[in-house]
Order: structure tokens, then C-alpha cells, then sequence
């Protein structure tokens, strides 16, 4: 267990009244058991016209749609689309965002945009079930391939008594240190250690192990906004395993569950 004193660089894509949290249905690297294409992305479900915002300050290296250039994997997946580059402080290579699904794009390539200006409207174009913003994070070059978990990017939302959410990122792996897939990882919130849960949620760990950071180290789940407190993993894997972690305010903790033979 660690807590990095991570810093989360980008702001949301999306303003209040419009809903700021992430679709916990659909989360970075997950399928809705089977159901979709493992996401590259996260979903901020709003009605079509709502604000889409720059998450910090960059280029805008793509506007328009996906027709003629593909930027996942078949054209016409995310319709209208912004892509934006930035220089991240202490980040060593170009980060970029991606916003898709747009019914309006109120930018054109080689604007700079600042932090939080509006660059186009949520909508359904493209392959989408119905209007939201997908919002990816791309680590040293556009590509489908190079995505990132935007939760462990996007700065926690606070609560409303002033305090940060926290992050937790965990890795599940076997006795050889391989990531393993866990297809419902039950997530509950406790009120203090080893006390009955509050709430509960399932979580699917990356089904793509390409979407699984490289080296010893890559989280195969990540959750964020979550109150600073205990909570209590459990699943299924060589019997039933069951695991309690102290998630901080408004930092990344991170676990690693070595589940031996
Ligand atoms: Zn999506």
C-alpha cells in the first residue's frame, strides 16, 4: 500500500449544473460484462449542449470528425471529436485529451485553448447509445493505444463538506507478478474498519492487458471520487478473497493484491 502524493493535472471536462462524475458503469478498461468494446475511455453522461471544456491549457490538434482519419479503432466511431495536445509540468512526454461524441465543435486546429474554455457541446455523433462526452487521456502520441485512466488524471471533485475525494488504483496479480482479470471486483464503502458496508459497487478490472501500464508497477483498476475512508474489496479468484484499504482525501492510493498459488 502507498499514497503518492500524486498531481492530478487536468480539471473536468464538464461544469456543474452538468453532471462532473464519471458513468461508474462504464469505467476505463471495462466492458459492461461483455457487452461493449473494452473502453478507452470515461463517460460524463449530459444532455446534448452542455459545455465541453478544456481540461488544461493546450493545442487543439484535431477538430472536426472522424470520417476520413479513424482515431479509435473503425471511422465514424466517435463522430465529432476535439483532440487537444498539452505540456504537462513534470510529465516528460505530450499528454493528450480527447473528446468525443460531440454535437458541435467550437474550435479549429492551432488554437491554443486555456484551462476550462469551451471547445465544443456534448452530443451523440458517432457510435454512441445515447448523449455523453467521451473523454479520453492519451500518453506520448494520439493513439488509440496509448490511452490512459482519465481517473488517475482528472483533479478529485470535493465533497460537500470541503474535503477531497481520494483515488484508489490497485493492481490484482498472481504469484509471477501477471495482472489478473477479475470480472466483478465488489467495491464497498465502510463507515470504519471491518464494520458493515454503506454502499457497494462492482468494478470490472481491465479486460485489454495492453490497457494495463507497462512494468511491474500498472494498475489494472482505478476508481476516483471516492470519500476519503475504508473500504473493502472482495472477489473471486483461487477462493474468495478479501481485502480492506484506507483510501486518503484528495491522493492517490495505491494497492497491489498478490493472490500466491
Ligand atoms: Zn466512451
Amino acid at each position: 500500500l502507498c499514497v503518492e502524493p500524486r498531481r492530478f493535472l487536468l480539471a473536468r471536462p464538464i461544469a456543474p449544473p452538468g453532471r462532473v462524475f464519471v458513468d461508474p458503469t462504464y469505467r476505463f478498461g471495462t466492458t459492461q460484462n461483455g457487452e461493449r468494446e473494452p473502453h478507452h475511455g470515461v463517460e460524463f453522461v449530459n444532455s446534448s449542449g452542455t459545455p465541453v471544456l478544456a481540461a488544461a491549457a493546450g493545442e487543439v490538434v484535431v477538430a472536426g470528425n472522424d470520417e476520413a482519419e479513424s482515431y479509435a479503432e473503425w471511422p465514424f466511431f466517435y463522430g465529432n471529436l476535439v483532440v487537444l495536445e498539452h505540456e504537462l509540468p513534470g510529465i516528460g512526454e505530450a499528454v493528450f485529451t480527447l473528446y468525443a461524441h460531440l454535437s458541435e465543435v467550437a474550435v479549429t486546429v492551432g488554437d491554443q485553448v486555456a484551462p476550462g474554455q469551451p471547445i465544443g457541446e456534448v452530443g451523440l455523433s458517432g457510435v454512441a447509445t445515447g448523449s455523453h462526452l467521451h473523454f479520453e487521456v492519451r500518453l506520448g502520441e494520439n493513439s488509440y493505444a496509448a490511452v490512459q485512466n482519465p481517473e488517475l488524471w482528472l483533479a478529485p471533485e470535493q465533497e460537500e463538506n470541503g474535503v477531497s475525494y481520494g483515488v484508489l488504483a490497485g493492481r490484482i496479480e498472481d504469484g509471477e507478478g501477471r495482472p489478473i482479470y477479475i470480472p466483478n471486483l465488489v467495491v464497498e464503502r465502510l463507515p470504519a474498519q471491518g464494520e458493515e458496508p454503506l454502499w457497494q459497487q462492482y468494478l470490472e478490472t481491465y479486460v485489454d492487458p495492453g490497457l494495463i501500464p507497462p512494468g511491474d508497477q500498472g494498475e489494472n483498476f482505478a476508481l476516483g471520487d471516492l470519500p476519503a475512508g475504508w473500504y473493502r474489496l472482495t472477489f473471486v479468484y483461487r477462493g474468495l478473497q478479501v481485502r480492506e484499504v484506507y483510501v486518503a482525501a484528495g491522493r492517490l492510493t495505491k494497492v497491489t493484491f498478490t493472490i500466491e498459488d
